[in-house]
Order: C-alpha cells, then sequence, then structure tokens
C-alpha cells in the first residue's frame, strides 16, 4: 500500500495526503459493509473495478459542466481528487422505488415514482444516517440556501446524465447517493461533487432481466457481487478483456448455487 500520512478511513476507502496542498488521494479497498457496518465483508476487486468506474463517471461528469474532485486516476486503486470541506449530509437520488423508502413506506420495490425524488441523510454512523428535510439543513446550519440550490441542480443533472448513460448499456439507475464538499478561494467557497459514484453508492438494475448489479447483491446475500460490478465496468468499456456479452456473466449460476 501507501507510505504516505493517512487523513482519514471510511468502510470503503482510505483518504491520504496528496503531493499538493490542497489535493488527496483517495484509496479504494474491496472492503464492503452494509446496514450501518452491522455486516461486513469483502468483494474481491470491487476496489479496482470502483477505481474505474468513479474515474469514468466523473470524467464524464466534468465535461458536462459538473463540477467534482476528481483530477486523475493515479494506479488500479488510488486517484488524485482535490481537497473539499465534505458537507455532512448523503444526497440520495430516487427514480424507482427501493430499498429504504420500500421499507419506510411500503411501495413495492420496482414501482416507478411519479417523479424524481430527492432525499437527505445526515451523515453521521453513531445516528445511522437518519433521513432528515432541507429545514433540518437550514436550522443547524449544515448548508446554506445557496448551496442547497447549488446541490440539487448537481443531483438532477447527475441523475439526467447518469440514466441515459445506463441506459444506452441497459441498465435501470434505479437511486444513487452523491456527497458534496466546499472548496474555499479566500472568503469564497463553492460547493462540488464529491466521494465516489460506484455500484457501492447506486441501484442499478439490468433492463432486460431485471438482475442486481450492484452493492445489494452483497447486502442481500445474492452471490455473484465482484462478477456484477465487473459486468458493470464491462458494459460500459472499461475492461481490457472484453470477451464478447455472453462469456463473462452468469448470475443465474450464483442465484442457483445459493438457491435463491
Ligand atoms: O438504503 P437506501 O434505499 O436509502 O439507499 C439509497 C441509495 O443510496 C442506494 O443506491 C444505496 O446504495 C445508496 N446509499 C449509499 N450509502 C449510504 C446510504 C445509501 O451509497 N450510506
Amino acid at each position: 500500500m501507501s507510505r504516505r500520512r493517512q487523513i482519514y478511513e471510511g468502510k470503503a476507502k482510505i483518504l491520504y495526503e496528496g503531493p499538493e496542498p490542497g489535493t488527496l488521494i483517495q484509496y479504494f479497498k474491496d472492503d464492503a459493509t452494509a446496514f450501518n457496518a452491522q455486516k461486513k465483508g469483502t468483494i474481491q476487486g470491487k476496489g479496482v473495478i470502483n477505481n474505474r468506474i468513479s474515474e469514468y463517471v466523473f470524467t464524464r461528469l466534468n465535461h458536462i459542466g459538473v463540477p467534482n474532485h476528481f483530477i486523475r486516476r493515479l494506479n488500479m486503486r488510488e486517484q488524485l481528487v482535490r481537497q473539499v470541506e465534505i458537507i455532512p449530509i448523503e444526497v440520495v437520488v430516487r427514480n424507482v422505488a427501493a430499498g429504504s423508502i420500500s421499507k419506510r413506506l411500503g411501495i413495492p420495490e420496482g414501482e416507478p415514482l411519479p417523479h424524481t425524488l430527492i432525499e437527505y441523510y445526515f451523515k453521521d454512523d453513531a445516528l445511522g444516517d437518519p433521513l432528515i428535510a432541507e429545514e433540518h439543513i437550514a436550522c443547524f446550519g449544515w448548508a446554506n440556501n445557496e448551496e442547497m440550490q447549488d446541490i440539487s441542480a448537481m443531483a438532477i443533472r447527475v441523475n439526467d446524465f447518469m440514466c441515459g448513460m445506463f441506459a444506452a448499456i441497459n441498465i435501470r439507475l434505479v437511486d444513487f447517493k452523491l456527497e458534496f464538499g466546499r472548496i474555499w478561494d479566500g472568503d469564497y467557497s463553492r460547493v462540488i461533487l464529491a466521494d465516489e459514484i460506484s455500484p457501492d453508492g447506486c441501484r442499478l438494475w439490468d433492463m432486460t432481466t431485471g438482475e442486481k448489479l450492484d452493492k445489494d447483491r452483497f447486502r442481500r446475500d445474492l452471490g455473484g457481487e465482484s462478477e456484477a460490478y465487473q459486468e458493470v465496468a464491462r458494459r460500459l468499456g472499461l475492461l481490457q478483456d472484453d470477451n464478447g456479452p455472453s462469456e463473462v456473466f452468469d448470475l443465474s449460476k450464483h442465484r442457483k448455487l445459493r438457491g435463491k
């Protein structure tokens, strides 16, 4: 691994001091957690795949004018990013009901939502990342009104772009989580997209079969996690050994093995 000074270790990533002030190195681990780290495991090769997928998505978002922290990929597991002051809010964008919204409101999984929904969660592991309203964000000063306008506008842009990007490879973007941070220039700050975008923080369903191609495979013990992540990377054209569609992926095999 690295000899650089570690700034922070999260569940799936480590942040190291970068080569220049205002930069960090983001290292992607194979570790996977779910249900607020009550379930722990590893997904072989996940860090390498997520590093590539996140590089690809952030680069494309940059091209369409969504400012983000990505500078460049350094190696298989590391990328150079801008240091930000992270805003303690997880922004979840939903197109289709699944996961916690289905559980909380009794909406069947797979039901398309009448329109895209943005939810905010307070980033606090000890509290289990509770759902919050915009009023809480304003009341406790986690972000100001202008920042929230930028954040919601960027979230919608990212969603529009990613819905198209994934639809083009026969994947439905069900929902995903974003994180934002501030960068400072003297007394002024602006908000940019930070963290990562990968199958760890998105729900991605094959449009034909409904097969899950994301971390729900780990959360729900479906098996084939590595293969699912690889399949997303392969469809995005990010794997070098692209042998065509039929060779790589047979999740039904994993389901059968686990009797699901
Ligand atoms: O669990 P829930 O249905 O609220 O998750 C919505 C989306 O946000 C999912 O794609 C999930 O992977 C992502 N998420 C995340 N990190 C969290 C909570 C949710 O990446 N702490």
